[in-house]
């Protein structure tokens, strides 16, 4: 004997098994990308770098404000299909602020609580937009605490914390699905040089240039990929010595990148090369761009540039051509009251204006750049990586 059909099965066919919550999420984080566009690849007119052509990925235009929109919209994804997110669940993350902001935008989207860990030193510009998505700010005197701060919290309010320095290399789909670098090079196809010499990427939780190094390999592309780390950073040391126990006591002054501790995220054995840029230089390039681009640039931006012009200054001399690629990290209108106010600097001891100078007339006229900047191939895969 048959069993009766239904007539709404016979119709619509068997009854579908729904997550529910999950699903809704996942459907509303999808509908936001969607929604969204994809970020300009920009091309930097230098007339007196003729035969090297410069690009800047512009991640400061998603909808929040940074490169950390991708990162968030991934670990959101990852947390909610690994059954971490549920409804209700809070949401805790240790950040310098670029991170909390964006995250801040997705948990509203889904509806669960958000609470961020940050040190007392974050600009003002991000605590508010992290207040403004609903989440709430955690202040911390001593940046070294701020993970295990973090993981306190997330214990106390039974929730869930998003450890983006551990899980950021992992969360993104380093192989495609339209990440930033098939993004890079699908935007480079009609140019005369596609395949980059050099992509260069600043480091906070080594995530951008995981993805960027992994994705090189894995379509065989020429392409190296240079980090640039800061003055204040664990990083440079530990791929310098394979030693990924490498700490620095100072905190980055620059914003978003820079770390105590050689964080998990970052992948050594997928770049080439790193340069150590100091502080003042990181300055000096973001002001150089600013006034190239005719808008405010982030001093990660400027660490980035100013490793860019090296590598461009090193193609002129030795005669060489080819095209180079960075990112924009996000807008300078965050960094108003720090990076482009002249007291905060002297405050801090540092001159940006005699880089300035010596990068101003290598673009202007390509005059050999004569700066001193630890620079550093890649020596030999880490000793003690996760
Ligand atoms: C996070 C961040 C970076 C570095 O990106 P990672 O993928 O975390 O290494 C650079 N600049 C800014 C402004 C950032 O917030």
């Amino acid at each position: 004997m048959t069993p009766p059909i239904a007539p709404h099965s016979a119709m619509m066919g068997p009854p579908r098994y729904r997550r529910g919550w999950v699903d809704d999420a996942v459907a509303a984080i999808e509908a936001d990308q969607c929604r969204t566009a994809d970020t300009h690849l920009i091309r930097l007119i230098v007339p007196a770098l003729a035969g090297i052509d410069i690009y800047l990925k512009d991640e400061s235009t998603h909808p929040t404000g940074s490169l950390k929109h991708r990162l968030a919209r991934s670990l959101f994804l990852y947390a909610l299909c690994n059954g971490h997110i549920r409804e209700g669940t809070p949401v805790v993350e240790a950040s310098s602020g670029s991170t909390a902001v964006s995250e801040a935008y997705f948990a509203q989207m889904i509806g669960v609580p958000f609470y961020a860990v940050m040190p007392r030193t974050t600009s003002a510009e991000k605590i508010a937009a992290i207040t403004h998505y609903g989440g709430n700010c955690h202040l911390i005197d001593d940046g070294r605490f701020l993970y295990a701060e973090a993981a306190a919290l997330a214990a106390r309010l039974g929730g869930h914390y998003m450890d983006q320095f551990t899980f950021a290399e992992r969360a993104t789909d380093w192989r495609g699905n339209n990440n930033i670098a098939e993004s890079i090079f699908n935007q480079l196809q009609g140019e005369r040089c596609p395949l980059p010499e050099w992509i260069v990427m600043s480091a906070g939780t080594g995530g951008t240039s995981a993805t960027i190094g992994r994705y090189l390999r894995y379509r065989r592309h020429p392409t190296r990929l240079c980090v640039a780390d800061v003055e204040h950073s664990a990083f440079f040391d530990a791929f310098c010595k394979g030693d990924c126990a490498q700490t620095c006591e100072r905190p980055s002054l620059i914003e978003g990148v820079g770390r105590p501790r050689c964080e998990p995220s970052f992948v050594p054995g997928v770049v080439d090369r790193m340069m150590k840029v100091p502080d003042a230089a990181s300055i000096a390039a973001m002001n150089v761009l600013t006034r190239r681009l005719r808008r405010p640039v982030g001093g990660s931006t400027g660490t980035n540039f100013l490793a860019l012009c090296r590598l461009a200054a090193q193609m002129r001399e030795a005669g060489t051509t080819g095209s180079l690629v960075t990112l924009i990290c996000d807008s300078g209108e965050r960094y108003r009251q720090t990076y482009y106010e002249p007291q905060w600097l002297a405050a801090r001891g540092l001159d940006p204006a005699p880089v300035e100078a010596v990068l101003t007339a290598f673009l202007d006229t390509g005059t050999p750049m004569g700066l001193d900047i630890l620079d550093a191939d890649n020596p030999c895969q880490m000793r003690g990586a996760a």
